[in-house]
């Protein structure tokens, strides 16, 4: 069957994007050909299309996503046809030092990141706002159980297992974990957390509309602006997932002697932290930062979202599909705040999906 490509491509800040036909890629070693089911717009898409970050074009973006492998390049298993897959945002080389001293392959010396590469960079098909993305050697491919909607795993492979990421990275099970930060991360951590045996999760942010689903994720919601609900000194641990610096100072209040600050949303330049060495010798604090996840994290997420589909409403976070054809519609939506991801399913425009 034809499996020809059609991708929207991002060219230039805040253009609409334009759309382009390719024919069925050359899959080389250990590659594969996947079908997009649904992808969903991740925080750092809306920061490249308007402006905020900045990264090679043309391109395409988009690599939260879920699909199923249609074709396969030599050295690459053929039981993987026909498999209903989501994999890891990054693919690594094995081989350097991060990958094989450090355990760190997300910082691999030759790290490749979905949605990030120009389209001269190899086929260009490795974005996820398409038909098919092409996935390369290296990527970890993991299996989704039928039981799990599309809706339910497609930011699975950013958001939900960079989270495993920044709970793996915990001292040890404490009693009180403060959350700044209510999007999507945020909402995941409470989950994690209180399944975990974390006895209290705050969640602090600004928008008190951010903070309606907290409970339902096992969270208790605290407006910014009545942050005196935490008493200083109380946390064990502090987890930044906001994105702004300015709520540093409250984390760092807000933790105990020997307390565990965790710090993954600030990953922009306008994060320039306002804290003294004093601060952290005298509470004895441990400060770190996480970015992106190893594929470990993304197994423990697929596995995480099966044991526990009904606990949580998952679907809840996630917006009915728009047409692939009206990416421009879904980011305006995504821009507007109103969904945690906005989803996007390939409607074709008249490229061959098989
Ligand atoms: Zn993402
Ligand atoms: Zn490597």
């Amino acid at each position: 069957m034809d499996t020809g490509v059609l991708a929207a491509i991002f060219s230039k800040v805040d253009s609409p994007f334009g759309f382009q036909h390719f024919s069925q890629p050359c899959l080389g070693s250990g590659e594969a050909l996947v079908a997009i089911s649904l992808t969903t717009l991740c925080g750092s898409d809306l920061h490249t299309h308007c402006g905020r970050r900045r990264g090679p074009t043309p391109v395409v973006l988009g690599h939260e996503a879920i699909g199923r492998v249609v074709a396969v390049g030599s050295g690459l298993d053929t039981s993987w046809l026909e498999r209903r897959i989501t994999w890891t945002l990054t693919d690594s080389c094995g081989l350097c030092d991060p990958c094989t001293r450090w355990n760190l392959p997300q910082k691999c010396e030759r790290l490749f990141k979905y949605g990030h590469g120009g389209l001269s960079d190899g086929s260009g098909l490795n974005g996820c706002y398409a038909t098919h993305v092409v996935l390369r050697s290296g990527t970890h491919l993991v299996p989704v159980p039928n039981s799990l909607s599309d809706a339910m795993v497609a930011p699975a492979n950013c958001a939900l297992a960079t989270m495993l990421a920044v709970i793996e990275s915990l001292p040890t099970q404490g009693e009180q974990v403060v959350i700044q930060g209510a999007g999507l991360l945020g909402l995941y951590g409470c989950a994690l957390l209180k399944t975990s045996g974390w006895k209290q999760v705050f969640v602090v942010d600004r928008q008190p509309a951010r903070l309606l689903a907290v409970p339902r994720f096992g969270g208790v919601p605290i407006l910014s602006t009545t942050q005196d609900a935490i008493p200083a000194n109380s946390a064990d641990v502090v987890i930044e997932v906001s994105g702004s610096a300015s709520v540093i100072a409250d984390g760092i209040n807000w933790l105990r002697p020997g307390g565990h600050y965790a710090i993954a949303g600030l990953v922009h330049p306008d994060s320039a932290l306002h804290l003294t060495g004093e601060t952290l010798i005298r509470k004895c604090l441990t400060l770190r930062g996480i970015h992106n996840y190893a594929p470990r994290h993304l197994d423990a997420a697929i596995h995480f979202l099966s044991k526990h589909r009904d606990s949580y409403p998952w679907e809840s976070l996630v917006s009915p599909p728009i047409p692939l054809s009206q990416l421009d519609e879904a980011f305006r939506l995504a821009s507007s705040g109103k969904w945690q991801r906005v989803s996007v399913i390939p409607d074709g425009l008249g490229a061959s999906v098989s």
